[in-house]
């Protein structure tokens, strides 16, 4: 490894990408860039591959990889441009990569996470849709291949910052939620909110999907059922709290009454800069926090009537089997339809709950039931939405 490690960002040209890639240049000596990937983003890859020189570079589409390599070659580049799905789990798998950063947004960052584990990297989870898809899976193959896993949504990156080292005398994880943009909105109001609202969230800057996921809570509820899998506890040893300042970033109760908190500015490269250099700390660029500015921090329950994708999450979590895989998949599809007009943003529950109670759960054995399960989900989900659309 001659102390330097080789990073591929999986997702690169993404919110977390991009701040992946801002940590990473603050510290060229400790960090190497192996591989980006990208869907489509042809522009923004062109431009972090002649400021960051990966070996590869991968495009999701294979016009787009062309569209690249032609850029690349005029510019003189001597990075390798990849194309297409089964390339993303190669420079995930790579020998010489140490650290992946998983941060491809929903089911599509499934495989080539999962590859990453499978072939014992460190890998920093972003993608959290995959977690909850498949987590027993996951956590059987970080047992198998003794990957390092550490979380980066900032709360379970909170979680385990305050986490005991002797594993012990932890009796609940507290989960912060801002409550979104729609947290003071009535149910008739959110009835006519459009995309640009929904992804106008008042402290976190963030790519599309997981903006209206954080808006319904439906983030919330993916992250209910990733704390149980990273943390190994059951949903009872879980509480979703609203903090509307998001500076507490989550929380971790203890039997003897102390509660341990992990606090800083809304800015995800704290937590990708714990992730890169733990157990050790660096420079994230994250400005200090001034807690005479912040002066004050509320806290309030969730109301589930108005918010009720987080009681589906937990629904889905207590069902077990591939049930996680169908609400993440319904969810996935729902919130495309919400953003191309299709439908209302108070009727994605409802496809939510249709098509988690129509469909038949499956015990998730390998990736291919729990990818069968998902188009299944998604073939239902666009008949519930055809029947919705407005
Ligand atoms: P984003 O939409 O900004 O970026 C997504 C990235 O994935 C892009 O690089 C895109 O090219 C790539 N991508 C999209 N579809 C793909 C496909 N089919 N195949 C291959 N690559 C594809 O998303 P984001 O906000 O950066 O979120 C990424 C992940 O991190 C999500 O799982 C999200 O839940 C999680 N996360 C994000 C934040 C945040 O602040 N943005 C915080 C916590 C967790
Ligand atoms: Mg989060």
């Amino acid at each position: 490894m001659n102390g330097v490690q080789q990073v591929t960002v999986l997702g690169s040209t993404g919110s977390i990408g991009v701040s992946t890639l801002d940590v990473i240049a603050r510290h060229p000596r400790r960090y190497q860039v192996y591989a980006l990937t990208a869907q489509r983003s042809v522009e923004r890859m062109e431009q972090q591959c002649l400021e960051y020189r990966p070996r590869y570079a991968v495009m999701l589409e294979a016009r787009s990889a062309e569209d690249l390599q032609q850029r690349l070659r005029r510019a003189a580049s001597e990075t390798e441009v990849l194309g297409g799905a089964e390339a993303l789990c190669e420079v995930a798998a790579a020998a010489g990569v140490d650290t992946v950063m998983a941060a491809i947004v929903g089911a599509a960052g499934l495989e080539a996470t999962f590859s990453a584990i499978k072939a014992g990297k460190k890998v920093l989870l972003a993608n959290k849709e995959a977690l909850v898809m498949a987590g027993s899976l996951f956590m059987q193959a970080v047992r198998g291949s003794g990957a390092v896993l550490l979380p980066i949504d900032s709360e379970h990156n909170a979680i385990f910052q305050c986490w005991p080292a002797s594993g012990s005398g932890v009796s609940k994880i507290l989960l912060t939620a801002s409550g979104g943009p729609f947290r003071e909105w009535t149910w008739e109001q959110m009835q006519a909110a459009t995309p640009e609202q929904a992804c106008a969230h008042p402290n976190w800057e963030m790519g599309r999907k997981i903006s209206v996921d954080s808006a319904s809570l439906m983030n919330k509820g993916l992250e209910v059922i990733e704390a149980c899998w990273l943390f190994d506890v059951g949903l009872a040893e879980t509480e979703v709290v609203i903090h509307p300042q998001s500076i507490i970033h989550s929380m971790v109760q203890y039997v003897d009454g102390s509660v341990l908190a992990e606090l800083g500015n809304p800015d995800m490269r704290t937590p990708i800069a714990y992730g890169l250099a733990w157990p050790e700390r660096i420079d994230s660029g994250v400005a200090a926090l001034d807690i005479i500015g912040v002066s004050r921090l509320d806290f309030r329950a969730v109301d589930v009537q108005r918010f009720p994708c987080l009681d589906l999450a937990r629904e889905a979590l207590r069902r077990g089997g591939t049930a996680a895989a169908v609400l993440n998949a319904a969810n996935e599809e729902a919130v495309a339809a919400f953003l191309s007009g299709g439908i209302a943003f108070t009727t994605i529950p409802a496809v939510i709950e249709t098509v988690l109670g129509q469909t038949s759960l499956a015990e998730p054995d390998d990736l291919a039931v729990v990818r069968q399960a998902d188009a299944a989900a998604r073939q239902l989900a666009q008949a519930v939405i055809g029947r919705s659309c407005r």
